[in-house]
Order: structure tokens, then C-alpha cells, then sequence
């Protein structure tokens, strides 16, 4: 089932695959939230941008969010203080604020339609044994110049033991969003290509060539917005990220919903918000998490979500389903700036952590500064070529058994599959002639065969 935001996508994008060679100033690889930021801000600035989607444009990741808009990203700040300090954990923060007040001007200055209302956002828990890191959390946040509430009434259908509120903070309709953001760029003179897969992006003196089957795409930057950066060499993402998939239900209440948005301070994690569907207002309830590539029930994973649903609203009934994943990096905060040291030109932003939304526009800002050669004060936080320690054990520990094993070694280990053994809508890497070829199977049992495969190693740890 398509996501809610996908299913009533009235003003649908489309564009041409690409089927020559071109130049453009900046060549962005992905059409979702990031892609289209830096795609904005750089064909304002007077870029000549071209945009190359491998499927129609925010129909992956983007399509499939939430969409809330906060500088809240769980129980983080107590961490971020912790771990890197008071001055870097107060610039996290006010770089997500500052990304809340950009996407509001450029709703208001582009005049894009797409439902954004400020809200509330709260970091919940139902259980009184966790209310001392939730007030530790209002006392971190507090102490960085950053004014959150200890609250324990909630607009939620049951009693919380205890809440981070941060006001101020927002939602909106995600593709409605993008789209006005589409509308720009092509008003700015770039050029969007879709259905067109990059497999490879190579540097001839100051140019990069950005390659596709239908054409070559000539550029002096390029900037890397796959969500999963699937040039492997010299970047190395995918030592230093996993991903975690999770899922969604829209519901009809059938009754008056609250206010605000509501995220769970532990495990298991719900996530709540409130949308406009057909002259009402649903409930968007999120949760079932688990790292991408793991054994689960699927259907089972929706169930639980449902179930929940029922017991707080026994009358309701379940209009949308839909799931998705996000890139998670080893210390929770993501990689935005040069692709590599080693690389000059080439700018990659991933590991959002799921909350692109905010992440999103603080890339593309830092992304764009980049390239005009300003400085951003938030950028070290970022640095996507940081090699910090990496603190926190858990996160090594699924590095070394996500990251690696899962998404490398054990793809070459199962790599003598038979095209038979592949589900459909999945993909898998067999052996053809001896070489080691990804094939993508769709429904009908058609196969895409990622010819990148032959030409590049990368391409193994991003068919999708
Ligand atoms: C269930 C869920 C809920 C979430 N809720 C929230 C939320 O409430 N708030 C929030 O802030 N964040 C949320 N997030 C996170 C947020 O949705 C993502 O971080 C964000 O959408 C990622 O955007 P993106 O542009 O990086 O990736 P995408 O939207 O996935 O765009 C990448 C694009 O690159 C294209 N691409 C990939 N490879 C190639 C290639 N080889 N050639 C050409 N094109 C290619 C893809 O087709 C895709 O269109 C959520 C995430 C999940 C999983």
C-alpha cells in the first residue's frame, strides 16, 4: 500500500529518463528531500543543477516518512553533552531549529501549499522508573540555551509518566513540500531526470562525469543524495552506518485527535502525529523498528501497530500501511560534507538517523556553503570525514554485525543463488559467467541486472 502522502500525490512529478550526455554546474544524485534542498538553494544561487533520480521523484525514503519537522531527535541532548560536550551539542540543536525556520521561509517565500503546522513535540514515557532521564534530559536541554518543558499532562489517548516538550516545533506533508521545491528548481532553469540509474561517478582533471546507461552527466560537483551513498571507495559509508527499517499505519480515529507529536523516550518505540486526509484528520502511528535485513514477520510487524491502534481506539479503522528505512550511523549524528578527503568537489549527506526532515535542509545549507565557498558554523559538528572513537559499544557492535556481515561479506557468502531462489521485489547477487551481477526481481518476475555491478564493487551494498 502506498503511503499516505503518495496516494493522494494530485500534482505527480514527472520527468524524462536521460538520453544523451549533458552538462550542468552541479550534477545532485537522488530526488528526495536532500536532493531537492541543495537542488533549491544552488539553482537560486544561479547553479545549473541537474537532478538524476534512478526511480520517480521522493517516491523512496521521503515518501515514505513521517514528516515531522524537530530538532527533537529522541532523548539526544543528555547524550550529545556527555559525549562531544556543551558547545557542540548546543550547535546540533540550533542547527536543527535553524533548518525549521529555513523550510518555513522557503514555504512562505515559494508560497508551497503543504500543510505545515507548528506543533509541540514530546519525548514520552509511560513508566515511572524513566522520569529521571526525562527531567535530566529538560535539565541538558535547558543548560544549552534551548528552553524544553518537564510536562506530564499530553494531548495523548492515556497517562505518561513523565515528557521533554520542545514548542515550536512542526509537521507537514512531505511530497507536497517536494514538490513545491521541484517547481523551483525547474523555475531556476535545472533539469530532473528520472528512471535513470547512476552506476558510477568518475573524475577526468576538474570534472566529474556522473554515468548512466542513457547518458553522461558532465559537471565541477556533484553531490552524492542517495540516501545510502552506494560509491563504497574511498567514503567507506557502509563501515560506518546501517540502516533500520520501520513502519507506519494512517488511521481513522473515529474520534477527535490531540494535539502535538509524540515519540517514546525507550524501546519499543511509537511514534504519533496527527494529518490532513480528505477533509479530516488521521492518526499516523509509527513504530515495529528493527535493522534493515533482519529476520521478522512483516505482516506481524504492521499487526502489532494495529493492535495498538485498537486498544487506544477500538472503533478505528486502518486506511494506510507503509514502511520504509533510514541510514543509522554509529554515533547518531550524520555525515554531511566532502563525500572524502581525498575527493575534493564531491559532497554526500546521509546517516539522518530518521529525522531527515530537519537533517535534510542543515546538508543541504552546509552542502551549499560548501560550494560558494562560505564557511558554516555548524559544519565541524557534521564533518563527514570525522574518525572520532566511537563511544558507544552497542553501535560498534552493530557496525561489525550490520554493517559489515549483513550488508558485505554475507551477500558475497550467499552469492551463488539462483535467479529462482530471489523473491520478487527483491535483489540478490548471482553468479553469471563467473562474475558476481546484482539483479533486482520485480513482481512480475522482470529483472533489472545492475550492469554497475560489472563495472564497479559498489554497487553490491546498494540494490535495493
Ligand atoms: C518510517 C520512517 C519515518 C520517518 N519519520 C521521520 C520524521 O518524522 N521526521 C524526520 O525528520 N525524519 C523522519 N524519517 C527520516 C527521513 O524520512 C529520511 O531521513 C529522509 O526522507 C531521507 O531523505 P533522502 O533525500 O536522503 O533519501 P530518499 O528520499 O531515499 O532519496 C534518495 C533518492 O536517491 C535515489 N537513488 C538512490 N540510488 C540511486 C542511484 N544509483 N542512481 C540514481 N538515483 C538513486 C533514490 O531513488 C531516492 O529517490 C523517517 C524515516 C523512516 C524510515
Amino acid at each position: 500500500m502506498n503511503s499516505l502522502w503518495l496516494s493522494e500525490n494530485k500534482n505527480k512529478k514527472n520527468f524524462d529518463s536521460l538520453n544523451e550526455n549533458i552538462s550542468a554546474d552541479v550534477c545532485i544524485i537522488g530526488a528526495g528531500i536532500f536532493g531537492f534542498s541543495c537542488g533549491y538553494y544552488l539553482s537560486k544561487a544561479g547553479f545549473k543543477v541537474a537532478i538524476i533520480d534512478k526511480s520517480d521523484v521522493c517516491t523512496k525514503t521521503t515518501g515514505h516518512t513521517t514528516a515531522k519537522i524537530t530538532s527533537q531527535h529522541g532523548l539526544f541532548y543528555t547524550y550529545l553533552i556527555d559525549t562531544y560536550g556543551e558547545q557542540f551539542a548546543k550547535d546540533y540543536l540550533f542547527a536543527n531549529e535553524e533548518a525549521i525556520s529555513n523550510i518555513k521561509n522557503i514555504i512562505d517565500e515559494e508560497n508551497i501549499n503543504c500543510d505545515f503546522e507548528y506543533q509541540s513535540n514530546f519525548v514520552y514515557t509511560t513508566n515511572a522508573s524513566e522520569v529521571n532521564t526525562i527531567k535530566k534530559e529538560v535539565d541538558c536541554v535547558n543548560a544549552i540555551g534551548f528552553p524544553a518543558n518537564f510536562v506530564t499532562k499530553t494531548g495523548l489517548p492515556f497517562d505518561v509518566a513523565g515528557a521533554v516538550q520542545f514548542k515550536n516545533q512542526a509537521q507537514f506533508n512531505p511530497i507536497k513540500y517536494t514538490n513545491g521545491l521541484c517547481d523551483c528548481i525547474i523555475k531556476n532553469g535545472g533539469n530532473i531526470y528520472t528512471n535513470t540509474i547512476v552506476y558510477d561517478v568518475k573524475k577526468d582533471n576538474d570534472f566529474f562525469s556522473t554515468l548512466t546507461i542513457g547518458g553522461t552527466i558532465q559537471s565541477k560537483y556533484v553531490i552524492l543524495a542517495s540516501h545510502y551513498p552506494f560509491i563504497n571507495f574511498p567514503g567507506m559509508y557502509f563501515f560506518k552506518m546501517y540502516q533500520s527499517s520501520s513502519y507506519v499505519i494512517g488511521v481513522d480515529t473515529k474520534k477527535t485527535l490531540f494535539n502535538g507529536m509524540y515519540i517514546t523516550a525507550s524501546e519499543p518505540t511509537y511514534s504519533f502525529r496527527t494529518a490532513n486526509y480528505n477533509d479530516k484528520q488521521i492518526l499516523l502511528l509509527g513504530g515495529s523498528s528493527h535493522k534493515t535485513g533482519n529476520p521478522i514477520n512483516y505482516e506481524q510487524s504492521y499487526l502489532s501497530l494495529e493492535n495498538y491502534a485498537r486498544q487506544l481506539y477500538p472503533n478505528c479503522e486502518i486506511l494506510f500501511r507503509w514502511d520504509t528505512r533510514d541510514c543509522i550511523t554509529l554515533d547518531k549524528i550524520p555525515y554531511i560534507g566532502q563525500f572524502s578527503n581525498v575527493m575534493d568537489n564531491f559532497y554526500v549527506g546521509t546517516g539522518f538517523n530518521k529525522w531527515g526532515m530537519t537533517s535534510s535542509n542543515v546538508a543541504a545549507n552546509i552542502v551549499c556553503d560548501m560550494i560558494l565557498g562560505k564557511q558554516n558554523k555548524y559544519a565541524y559538528v557534521f564533518d563527514s570525514t570525522r574518525v572520532k572513537p566511537i563511544k558507544n559499544r552497542t553501535e560498534v557492535k552493530n557496525m561489525l554485525t550490520e554493517s559489515v556481515e549483513s550488508i558485505v561479506i554475507k551477500k558475497f557468502k550467499d552469492s551463488n543463488v539462483s535467479f529462482d531462489d530471489i523473491p520478487n521485489n527483491s535483489g540478490g547477487i548471482v553468479d553469471i559467467n563467473n562474475q558476481k551481477v546484482g539483479i533486482y526481481k520485480d513482481t512480475s518476475r522482470k529483472y533489472l541486472r545492475s550492469k554497475a555491478c560489472l563495472y564497479s564493487f559498489g554497487m553490491f551494498t546498494f540494490m535495493e
